[in-house]
């Protein structure tokens, strides 16, 4: 493929595109590995992206369509895997971008899968459910020949949910006139989802930050952390940490946040925002406004708190250059995909804040998708302490190999992580022996 391609696919998507700030990533991890020309310009583009309108019949009798998005990245080391978001900002760009980062996240956790991701243009929470139902299944009616168990599987992510994939499932089956699980991961567990599946990317985030602390002599109860996003991921993580000991102290969601020095008591946090539906409100509606004493924040507020771990778990570009030199934490661990702009690691680099990138801190959810699938097929369920015994061997094992490759070739965690995928990805993609097939 010629450079020219990939310099007019990258001016249609605009300079300031997300997927050409994504890209960025590549090219600095190029520097630092050698894989084949052939592998290198495949990678720099999506195989396949597809665009579709959705007619749904809405409850008031009239006809609205949406715009969805599916993108296959790359499928050398198996079917195409990645999550379906709903969102009004969603557009091809962010999918493109989010089905990127899918193929370097499953390469790096060494899952049999390529990367892929999905998308409507929608505000879920202006839907009826039966809106939202008729939209999911429409969703499915226009892309069902463009994904499969071994083409293309989906899950949720933003906005989206075990009910909408058990959805989904159901209405791909329905096409297909046979029953398959395996097109979609992340279903509910009457359907053949897995146990665990629900808090994965928290619990391998949570993983990852347990094998990386003890390498920095970092003592539990005396490390804040402030998180960013309280929804699926976030919620369950500032859970996870602050029962392991860890001192939580803010947590915001889309609609603000609170904080308090001492420590937040996390499941009353969550109880109330179930109840109230925001965060912002908790405190002071209620009685754990007794509990303890706290301050409403805002989000740009919470990314500058002076904490020790920040954990960004809501959406992309929350960290850019604007004020990435405003950070205090000393770690940030990216739970979000994309929280942290390319031009952002630099600045963040230089005053010494370390990152440990999202395709390895939040890959505890494609991970147990991969596991879901394995179960699906064999037919053959696993128990909870199955499914996190394998999980954490597989969140220890790959952030160790990460760890040791920064070390040896002096690399920060995220150039080490891209390098680390990017071995395996070229390997890939040479063996499957398209270079001799191309040559004159
Ligand atoms: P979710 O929909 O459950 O929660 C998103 C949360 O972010 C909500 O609390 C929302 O209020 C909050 N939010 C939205 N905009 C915000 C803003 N500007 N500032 C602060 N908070 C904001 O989604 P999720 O599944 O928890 O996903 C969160 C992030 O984690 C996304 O980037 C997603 O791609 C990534 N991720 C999720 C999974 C998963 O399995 N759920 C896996 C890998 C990566």
């Amino acid at each position: 493929m010629d450079s020219k391609a990939v310099t007019q696919f990258l001016a249609m998507n605009n300079k300031a595109s997300l997927f050409n700030d994504a890209s960025q990533r590549l090219e600095n991890a190029l520097q630092h590995v050698e894989i084949s020309e052939d592998a290198i310009a495949r990678l720099r583009l999506p195989k396949a992206s597809l665009t579709v309108s959705i007619p749904v019949r809405m409850d008031d009798g009239s006809l609205k369509i949406f715009t969805g998005y599916r993108v296959r990245y790359d499928d050398t080391r198996g079917p195409g895997k990645g999550g379906v978001r709903y969102h009004p900002n969603v557009s091809l760009d962010e999918v493109q971008s989010l089905a990127f980062w899918m193929t370097f996240k499953c390469a790096l956790l060494d899952l049999p899968f390529g990367g892929a991701k999905g998308g409507i243009i929608v505000n879920p929470k202006e839907l009826s459910k039966a809106e939202l139902e008729r939209l999911s299944r429409g969703y499915i009616n226009e892309i069902a020949d463009f994904i499969g168990e071994n083409v293309d599987i989906l899950a949720p992510d933003v906005y989206t949910n075990a009910t909408i994939m058990g959805w989904m499932m159901d209405r791909y089956s329905t096409i297909k006139r046979q029953i398959i699980r395996g097109v979609v991961t992340g279903k509910p567990l009457t359907l053949g989802g897995s146990k665990g599946r629900n808090t994965a990317t928290a619990t391998g985030a949570f993983y990852v930050i347990e094998s990386v602390l003890p390498k920095f002599n970092i003592d539990r109860q005396a490390t804040t952390v402030a998180v960013q996003g309280f929804g699926n991921a976030g919620a369950t993580l500032a859970e996870l940490l602050s029962q392991a000991g860890y001192k939580v102290v803010a947590v915001a969601d889309s609609k603000g946040g609170i904080y308090a020095p001492q420590g937040l008591d996390i499941p009353s946090v969550r109880k109330h925002k179930l109840q109230n539906k925001e965060i912002k409100a908790v405190y002071c509606q209620d009685s754990v406004c007794d509990l303890v004493e706290h301050q409403t924040i805002s989000n740009q507020e919470l990314l500058t708190l002076d904490v020790d771990i920040l954990i960004p778990a809501a959406l992309e570009n929350q960290i850019t250059e604007e004020n990435a030199a405003d950070i205090k934490a000393k770690y940030i661990f990216e739970v979000a995909n994309g929280p942290i702009a390319s031009s952002a690691d630099k600045i963040l680099n230089q005053n010494g804040v370390k990152v440990f990138p999202d395709i390895l801190v939040n890959a505890g959810g494609v991970t147990v998708s991969y596991f879901e699938w394995v179960q699906n097929l064999s037919g053959w369920y696993w128990t909870l302490e199955e499914v996190n015994q394998r999980l954490k061997a597989k969140m220890e094992a790959e952030t160790e190999q990460v760890w040791d490759l920064a070390q040896e070739l002096d690399l920060d965690m995220r150039t080490a992580a891209y390098v680390h995928g990017l071995k395996r990805l070229g390997d890939a993609m040479d063996a499957k022996g398209n270079r001799d097939y191309f040559v004159k």
